[in-house]
């Protein structure tokens, strides 16, 4: 039938009592516990809440913002591209007319639902006039209520792109 049997491994006492592996592998996890315990400069772990993580790359996608013109008004033109590209279908748009003339349109509600989105950057990609981006650096979000997951224009115009580190 072109079925191979393969042979069991671990017939002999010592295999099956389990006992020398289960050593070994207790000798390496105290000789890492030693060894951290003596200097704990080494140990890779972040005492995560508390402690935030310092090198975040420029990279990383993180909470949204809209960005501002010169003036400190919405840069959005409300076009609509980035809701049409979100796969998640997590961004709402409502459209004004603009009254300054600096554009035809503007947004007057921008609402994104953190708890939908993926975080994939179509969004940004999307965007002609380089309105929303990601480079806030927030990557924790803790809320209370599903609500507040949505963050509003506002909020999103409030966000500031992250500070590098020196
Ligand atoms: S990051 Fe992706 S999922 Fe999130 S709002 Fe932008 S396009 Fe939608
Ligand atoms: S953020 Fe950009 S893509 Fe989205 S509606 Fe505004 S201008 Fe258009």
């Amino acid at each position: 039938m072109g079925i191979k049997i393969v042979p069991r491994h671990g017939k002999n006492f010592k295999d099956r009592a389990y006992l020398p592996a289960i050593f070994g592998g207790l000798k390496v996890t105290f000789k890492h516990f030693f060894t951290n315990l003596k200097d704990t400069s080494n140990i890779k772990t972040l005492q995560y809440p508390e402690e935030q993580p310092k090198d975040i790359t420029p990279r990383y996608r993180g909470v949204h913002r809209l960005t501002k013109r010169e003036d400190e008004s919405v840069r959005c033109v409300a076009c609509f591209m980035c809701a049409t590209a979100c796969p998640a279908e997590c961004i709402f748009i409502e459209a004004i007319e603009r009254e300054d003339g600096v554009d035809e349109k503007m947004p007057k509600r921008f609402d994104i639902d953190l708890l939908e989105c993926v975080f994939c950057g179509g969004c940004v990609e999307a965007c002609p006039c380089d309105a929303i981006r990601m480079d806030t650096g927030i990557f924790t979000f803790v809320k209370s209520k599903r609500e507040d997951f949505v963050i509003t224009k506002e909020q999103l115009l409030a966000n500031e792109p992250m500070k590098e580190e020196k």
